[in-house]
């Protein structure tokens, strides 16, 4: 259980000499002594809620060649070359799982069910489930629950009306159920967080986030670099 305290203030560039420990919820390195890094506690406290564990298979940055893959696959000008991408992200998520003991689990535990985050940007269903159906071990346990809600998450923005369980998806079948978060790209974690608040809200036991992609640095502007500095 994660207690993030939203009140206080990013912790800065690390003293020298400080102790670099690992953020509870995302894994990142957090300076200062922190348990939570600015990130989660932000996102904890927009949503009002203690976070799930996210998980991620690679950290980018913007222009490597993960970064060019995990855009490529969504955003490549053909349709012949998004499938290549895909197919490359697949492959690469694919050998993650096969080289972790736990990798179904991906170290979060037992899930019955991965789902997808919904697409903010695009119509139709999610990129992030057509990368699922690639991966065989997930694409069995593929479930697109959510649809896109009345909220607007965000970079830095997460909410709890972000997303909503889809048509014909009610909490009778959600109650209780084991289930994965799944997206491609995570950056701070507020939109894929405002997913798993969606499914918990409605009953569901999310049991943590899997990412292929984590973002470092975001950086949307120098205040806000500064003080997700302290996520990197
Ligand atoms: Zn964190």
């Amino acid at each position: 259980m994660v207690h993030p305290d939203p009140t206080r203030p990013p912790a800065g560039p690390p003293r020298p000499g400080a102790r670099a420990a690992v953020c509870r919820v995302c894994g990142r390195t957090v300076h200062g002594g922190l348990a939570v890094c600015f990130c989660c506690r932000l996102v904890a406290g927009q949503l009002g809620l203690p976070l799930v564990r996210t998980v991620v298979v690679r950290e980018y940055r913007v222009g490597d060649d993960v970064h060019r893959c995990l855009r490529g696959y969504k955003d490549a000008p053909t349709a012949g070359a998004r499938d290549r991408l895909r197919r490359r992200v697949a492959a690469d998520l694919a050998s993650w799982i096969d080289r972790h003991d736990d990798g179904l689990g991906a170290g979060l535990g037992p899930w019955v069910a991965v789902t997808p985050v919904p697409s903010t940007r695009r119509p139709g269903p999610a990129p992030a489930g057509a990368l699922l159906d690639t991966v065989p071990a997930l694409a069995a346990r593929h479930l697109p629950l959510l649809v896109r809600g009345s909220g607007l998450p965000g970079h830095l923005t997460a909410c709890r009306d972000g997303f909503a369980p889809g048509p014909g998806v009610g909490r009778s079948g959600l109650e209780g159920l084991p289930v994965l978060v799944f997206d491609d790209s995570v950056t701070t974690g507020a939109r894929s967080q405002s997913a798993a608040a969606a499914l918990r809200m409605a009953g569901a036991h999310v049991v943590g986030i899997l990412a292929v992609g984590r973002a470092l640095p975001p950086a949307p502007g120098p205040a806000v670099r500064s003080a997700i500095g302290d996520c990197n």
